[in-house]
């Protein structure tokens, strides 16, 4: 068995593999797709020390800085069941889609977390071309331009007010006839200059010249379809944890993520977990890897207090 079984393999993952390793630990790290969402991002300017970088080429630095270490690395498996030891100090058991079962004394839970998707035309093809989901990676690419922002909730909301602070002018759309932010985010809102809020408005294509955005449809309260011309669309109708397959076995949150303590420890003994899965606010690249370091050492900690059972 191993002494820290890491799921994922994305920057809290990958963190967390290279800190089990640096203790001696016997480490293994399952990952569907090594990389994680950094895989999908096209340039990264905000990974403390590296001026700018892009998403694939960051993962392969993940990915050999993890090899550069005995590290059993599982690629391309997936896990779909947790079977939590009985007793602390016992073994976990991991089961992979692929049939084997894994066991280890600690499990570190780095899956991430994918963004909601509008589902209309032009969406997938203009993704890191004007379509983003994260304001605070992609918004200095739009200073001086024009941005919607699909999604009325606390996360659209506050995508706004800060894209209004470096952007040219923001429209908000919101599908339903009511903002579902907090009601001082609302008013924050409303009292900015360069600010559009339009209710009643789902969004149903982005338009673009084949590089860039060029503009959105969307279906109004009246019916009628309106069109925008603009260069980026934000979306922000939720960041859905990968955390299915732990249903009732930890706690998770209304949200769906792994509920952990300022040491990265779940609500089983010996479990901990990391990065965009967990509550840790702020999902970010330097946040997911400073979780998994803090999940390794915490991991560390158990093993060498809690006795083999
Ligand atoms: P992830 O990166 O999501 O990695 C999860 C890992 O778990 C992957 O390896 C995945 O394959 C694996 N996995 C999931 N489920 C399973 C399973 N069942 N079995 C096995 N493996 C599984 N952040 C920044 O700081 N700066 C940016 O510029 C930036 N730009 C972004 C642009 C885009 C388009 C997106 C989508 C995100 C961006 N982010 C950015 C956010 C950043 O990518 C995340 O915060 C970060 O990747 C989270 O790391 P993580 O390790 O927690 O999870």
């Amino acid at each position: 068995p191993f002494d820290v079984l890491i799921i994922g393999g994305g920057p809290a993952g990958a963190s967390a593999a290279i800190y089990s390793a640096r203790k001696g630990l016997r480490t293994g790290i399952v990952a569907d797709r090594f990389g994680g969402q950094v895989m999908d991002t096209a340039g990264i300017e905000n990974f403390i020390s590296i001026k700018e970088t892009e998403g694939p080429k960051l993962s392969a630095a993940l990915e050999a800085h993890v090899r550069q270490y005995d590290v059993d690395v599982i690629s391309s498996q997936r896990v779909k069941e947790l079977f939590p030891a009985s007793r602390p100090g016992g073994l976990h058991g991991v089961a992979l889609e692929s049939g084997p079962i894994l066991h280890a004394r600690t499990i570190i839970i780095a899956t991430g977390a994918h963004w909601r998707q509008l589902g209309v035309p032009g969406e997938e093809e203009y993704r890191n071309k004007g379509v983003a989901y994260c304001p605070h990676c992609d918004g200095p690419f739009y200073k001086g331009k024009r941005v919607a922002v699909a999604g009325g909730g606390n996360s659209g909301v506050e995508a706004a007010i800060d894209l209004a602070g470096i952007v040219s002018h923001v429209t908000l759309l919101q599908r339903g006839s009511r903002l579902k932010a907090d009601k001082v985010l609302q008013d924050k809102l409303l009292s900015l200059p360069n600010v559009t809020v339009l209710m009643e408005a789902l969004t149903t294509r982005i338009q673009g010249n084949g590089k860039n955005v060029t503009g959105l449809t969307y279906r109004g309260g009246d019916g009628a379809d309106h069109h925008i011309d603009l260069e980026g669309v934000f979306v922000q109708i939720g960041l859905l944890p990968n955390t299915d397959w732990l249903r009732g076995t930890l706690k998770l949150s209304d949200y769906g993520e792994i509920v952990v303590n300022d040491h990265g420890a779940t609500s089983v003994p010996g479990i901990f977990a990391a990065g965009d899965a967990t509550t840790t606010p702020y999902k970010q690249i330097v946040i997911a890897v400073g979780d998994g370091a803090k999940a390794s050492l915490s991991a560390f900690d158990y093993l060498i207090r809690v006795p083999v059972t």
